[in-house]
């Protein structure tokens, strides 16, 4: 519902100021608060060990994270979770980067995916009994729900494994998927684009949900549309530099060359990077509250009980001994 139509329902009316009032500075003053605040971005990495994953966030985030080195022999897979304080300019960012440890390494695959979901909803979780709590403290609470997951996919060529297609069905309504071809160097061109295509095409016909860039806002949307076509990213991650015509390069040398991890026809390392922390940062957070998390709560409300409306589609009101009666439910579920 726009603006207008609420102020409509509301019976507000349109009044112009004779002069300076000074609430003008609204926005200033959210952008300062905020500022004081500082940011919290959580992103979840999925994919093989020894795919790229750690080398991607050390890309892409420009720093060197601790990054330990895991077996292909893990009998389960765990989620490493490891937050850091970073700083830009004036704007501190508090990231936690979630690892999955031994993902797709067992013989039996199959449930490789239960860990991610059970993690993904253990944080929801705890945000929901901070809510319930009568002392909340929600402005300083760390909040550890994953806004971000980048998907990686191994630079096949051929297809998605089934084990790809099973997790991302499983996520799509719990956490924003971000598919990204990890290793894109070791892919051709030609290649690659049919790869694309082929990714996509799966993910349709299996009805997974990915993140899709938002339209809504007017300054961002042309960009985001044509990045939504250029889904998904491929990408080349690397810390090592080196000098390329007068210049210090992230790049990876071969024996035939040098793969340039921020030159746009190389790869897709640029665009992940304005997508993820430049343009849409804060969407991505954003619709993890309002639509991943409130999907979440609307579960646990109605699984004991709740309804917004009875069956002839009634408002219902609850009073307050059921009200208390249901959040000490909801509390010991
Ligand atoms: P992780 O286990 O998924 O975290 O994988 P790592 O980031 O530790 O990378 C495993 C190996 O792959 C290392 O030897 C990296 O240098 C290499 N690697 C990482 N990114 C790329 C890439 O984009 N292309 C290629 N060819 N190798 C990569």
């Amino acid at each position: 519902m726009s603006s207008s139509d609420v102020a409509r329902q509301l019976g507000a009316h349109p009044l112009s100021l004779s002069g300076h009032v000074g609430f003008d500075s609204l926005p200033d003053q959210l952008v300062n608060k905020s500022t004081c605040q500082g940011f919290c971005f959580n992103i979840l990495c999925i994919g093989e060990t020894g795919i790229g994953k750690s080398t991607l966030m050390d890309t892409l985030f420009n720093t060197n994270f601790e990054n330990c080195e895991s077996s292909h022999f893990e009998p389960q897979v765990k989620l490493r979770a490891q937050t850091y304080d970073l700083q830009e300019s004036n704007v501190k960012l508090r990231l936690t980067v979630v690892n999955t440890v031994g993902f797709g390494d067992q013989m039996n695959k199959q449930d490789s995916y239960q860990p991610v979901v059970d993690y993904i909803d253990r944080q929801y979780e705890t945000y929901l009994q901070e809510e319930l709590k009568i002392k909340r403290s929600l402005h300083n609470y760390h909040d550890s729900r994953l806004h971000a997951c980048l998907y990686f996919i191994s630079p096949s060529g051929h297809s998605l494994k089934s084990l790809d297609l099973l997790t991302m069905k499983k996520l799509d309504s719990k956490v924003n998927i971000i598919p990204v071809i990890a290793k894109a160097d070791t892919i051709s061109k030609s290649e690659l684009h049919k790869f694309k295509l082929k990714i996509m095409s799966e993910l349709v016909s299996n009805g997974v949900q990915i993140y899709q860039f938002p339209l809504d806002d007017e300054t961002v949307a042309k960009v985001n549309t044509t990045m939504n076509g250029h889904l998904p990213f491929a990408v080349v991650g690397s810390t090592e530099e080196m000098m390329v015509g007068n210049k210090m390069v992230k790049a990876r040398q071969y024996p035939w060359g040098v793969v340039q991890v921020e030159n746009e026809s190389h790869c897709d390392f640029v665009k992940l990077r304005e997508m993820l922390i430049c343009v849409n940062m804060e969407d991505l957070r954003e619709q993890t509250h309002t639509r991943h998390y409130e999907l979440y709560r609307r579960c646990k409300l109605e699984e004991i009980g709740f309804r917004d409306t009875d069956p002839e589609s009634k408002p219902v009101r609850y009073d307050t001994h059921t009200l208390t009666l249901a959040l000490v439910k909801l509390k010991c579920l």
